[in-house]
This record gives structure tokens, C-alpha cells and sequence, in this order.
């Protein structure tokens, strides 16, 4: 789905639906602010995705609206799960694709964590 940043965020899209229990996925870690879980179309042997609970669409949307509470939930909750994977001693990536030309497919921002494999310089 193209992302207009001129248009309200649009509740019917994936993420939002996990988030309301409508559709399901592989929970890894839940709190107030944000939720984890694995990437339906692994890209590394860990992929896993961090979504906030409110409806932002990219970072700069987020950043612009969030409360500090938001957004300082949302960055634990991202280290929180990487520590908990132990992922540091091997390094890990995190990426987050703003808008449509950067690759972003699904409009509510989420990062992305890629582990458990030697990365190179970009995972495309
Ligand atoms: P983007 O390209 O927007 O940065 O990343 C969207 C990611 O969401 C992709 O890696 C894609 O595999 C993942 N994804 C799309 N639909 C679903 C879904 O229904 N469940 C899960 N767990 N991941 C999804």
C-alpha cells in the first residue's frame, strides 16, 4: 500500500490488525508501548519486527506525535528484545523503511531486527 503522508493513518492495515488480535502472529515480547514479533518472511535466521502500539506511520510521524512515554517505551522495548535474544554478542541490525520508496509495505512503523548471521553492508 503506497504511503501519502498526507493522508490519516489507515487503521485496516496489517499491523494495526495484529495489534486488535484480528490477525495472529508469533508474539516475542508485549508491554504498554509496543509489541514484538517474528517477521512472517524471515530475511535472516532472526527477523524479527518491533511495532509501537499507537497508530504512527514512519518515525517522523512518531516522533512528531508520540509522548515522551511512547516513544521511550518503544526504544527499551526494542533493546529489551535484542538483549533478550542475546543478540549483541554477534551484532545485529536494526532498519526501519520510511515510506514507499524506501521499501516500506506496511504503514504503521516498525523496526526491524536482523541477527544470527554475518551481515553485509545491506540487507535489501
Ligand atoms: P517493510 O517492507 O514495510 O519495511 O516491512 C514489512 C515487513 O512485514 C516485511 O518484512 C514482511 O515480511 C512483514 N509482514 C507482512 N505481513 C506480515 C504479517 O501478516 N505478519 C508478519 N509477522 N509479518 C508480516
Amino acid at each position: 500500500m503506497p504511503i501519502d503522508p498526507t493522508k490519516p493513518y489507515d487503521d485496516s492495515n496489517i499491523f494495526a490488525r495484529i495489534l486488535r488480535g484480528e490477525l495472529p502472529c508469533k508474539r516475542i515480547y508485549e508491554d504498554e508501548h509496543a509489541l514484538a514479533f517474528h517477521d512472517i518472511n524471515p530475511l535472516a535466521p532472526v527477523h524479527i519486527l518491533v511495532i509501537p502500539k499507537g497508530p504512527y506511520v514512519s518515525w517522523d510521524d512518531f516522533s512528531a506525535r508520540a509522548s515522551d512515554a511512547e516513544m521511550a517505551g518503544f526504544v527499551r522495548a526494542v533493546g529489551k528484545v535484542a538483549r533478550d535474544q542475546q543478540l549483541e554478542v554477534q551484532g545485529y541490525r536494526l532498519l526501519a523503511n520510511i515510506g514507499k520508496r524506501a521499501g516500506q509495505e506496511v504503514p504503521h512503523l516498525h523496526v526491524h531486527i536482523f541477527g544470527g548471521q554475518p551481515l553485509g553492508p545491506m540487507l535489501a
